[in-house]
């Protein structure tokens, strides 16, 4: 079920739950390892798959991240696949078709995947905004099956962009090298910046599978304190909250 949207600054923001579950065998470690020096304890880490859908006042719809995908996706080595993204766009009364922007935060199977169905576009008549960095590291399955499908649709950026009005990409490298962060308005949609509650009260915590672990703790310290300072609201992929309120001092707020 789609969590409940919010409407901040003439945009509706609203969370996508495509999955819900733990890491399978094939990458899954203790939390104490996944984040070391966090002191969290090794209990079962349930992660939920967010993808966010924008709706400006014109009416215009964006689409950030695009969820774990079909069965036999890059992601059903270790996600728990299938991802139920297109249902929960029904559940919310758009069809893929009336997309006209899908920004993918980076290339990780479980946030791009769900960007094809049957080999094909997913969403047809949408315009797929990736980092060159992310596109020039792109390999393996991730290539083979969701880059190559889309390539026709691809909108490449480099660096800080407004991709439609009102709605821009920041690049913030580190978990990997094109990572980007998407605000509309006061939302902060973070993908892969932060990825456990643990990072919050101390960004400087590492996560595992960042790419290049000192620049993403550099990019997830600096993007929290501007975040913090200005009270934005934060939208994960990974939290079982799509949006927290983020105080000065480390104090953040649920928004249900
Ligand atoms: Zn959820
Ligand atoms: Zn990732």
């Amino acid at each position: 079920m789609p969590h409940q949207p919010i409407s901040v600054s003439g945009v509706e923001v609203t969370p996508l739950c495509d999955a819900v579950g733990p890491m399978g065998a094939a990458i899954r470690r203790p939390l104490p390892e996944m984040f070391a020096g966090s002191g969290l304890r090794d209990e079962p880490w349930v992660l939920h798959f967010h993808c966010y859908l924008i709706r400006d006042a014109a009416d215009r719809l964006t689409l950030v991240d695009t969820g774990i995908g079909a069965a036999d996706s890059p992601a059903s080595s270790w996600a728990p696949v299938p991802g139920t993204l297109a249902g929960e766009l029904a559940a919310v009364g758009v069809a893929p078709a009336e997309i006209s922007t899908v920004i993918l935060t980076h290339l990780h199977s479980d946030h791009a995947s769900g960007a094809v169905a049957g080999g094909e576009p997913m969403f047809a008549n949408a315009r797929y905004v990736v980092q060159k960095a992310d596109l020039d590291v792109a390999q393996g399955p991730v290539l083979d099956e969701i880059v190559s499908a889309i390539k026709a649709q691809l909108h490449v950026v480099e660096g800080d962009a407004e991709v439609t009005p009102g709605v821009h990409v920041r690049h913030t490298p580190g978990h990997t090298p094109g990572h980007q962060i998407v605000r509309a308005g006061e939302v902060a949609m973070t993908g892969d910046l932060v990825l456990h509650r643990a990072q919050l009260d101390d960004p400087s915590l590492p996560y595992l599978y960042d790419d290049d672990r000192e620049a993403a703790t550099r990019i997830r310290t600096e993007v929290l304190d501007a975040l913090r300072a200005e009270r934005a609201i934060l939208a994960t992929a990974h939290f079982s909250e799509p949006f927290l309120r983020l105080h000065p001092l480390l104090g953040h707020d649920v928004l249900s």
